[in-house]
């Protein structure tokens, strides 16, 4: 168990060789009338694309935190599931779901989104590549993300989210 608490990709060439990114965790929200339809679609196509879908939450309404004024209040889940490829081909899958639901590819942060999809968690492994940040760095402080995941994430995982949240706040990451 230790050797897979210690597992780091820092370039993209480790991807391939570190064994298990399972189970992830990702999280949906949007803040656009016919959310909850989004969301629905962009299930089908990530189990229609490989990604295997384990659990999903209860869908939790949330206000808008740092949107523009007057932004409409968001709905966010988390989803629980198992991926056979590399994160960045994850990465590049639910990209391309928020582009197909929407979203511009490049779409501002903070302001009103119909879907946003964050890889949260990929079982141990840890991450910092340009493009993506595992453990997500915001996720153990955001309550959208943490009630959602306390509903379907095992136990031993909320507390590496939580523990890689301390890291974070010493490494001055937030
Ligand atoms: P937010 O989710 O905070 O609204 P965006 O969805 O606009 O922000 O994401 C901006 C960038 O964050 C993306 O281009 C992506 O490359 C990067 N990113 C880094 N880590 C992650 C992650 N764990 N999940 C999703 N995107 C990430
Ligand atoms: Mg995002």
């Amino acid at each position: 168990m230790q050797s897979q608490h210690s597992n780091s990709i820092v370039n993209e060439s480790e991807q391939r060789s570190t064994g298990n990114f399972n189970p992830v965790l990702l999280s949906f929200g949007g803040n656009i009338a016919g959310t909850l339809e989004r969301f629905e679609r962009a299930l089908q196509l990530l189990s229609q694309r490989g990604f295997r879908i384990l659990s999903v939450s209860e869908p939790l309404i949330n206000p808008a935190i740092g949107c523009e004024p007057g932004a409409a209040d968001f709905t966010n889940l988390c989803v629980l599931g198992e991926w056979q490829g590399t994160p960045l081909e994850l990465l590049d899958l639910t990209q391309s779901i928020e582009v197909e639901e929407g979203r511009p590819a490049d779409h501002p942060h903070w302001v009103s989104r119909t879907l946003d999809i964050d890889i949260i968690l990929m079982g141990y492994v840890k991450i910092d590549l340009p493009r993506l940040k595992v453990p997500h760095p915001l996720a153990s402080v955001r309550d959208f993300v943490m009630k959602p995941a306390r509903e379907i994430l095992p136990e031993d995982l909320i507390k590496f989210l939580e523990n890689q949240a301390e890291i974070y706040k010493k490494e001055d990451k937030f």
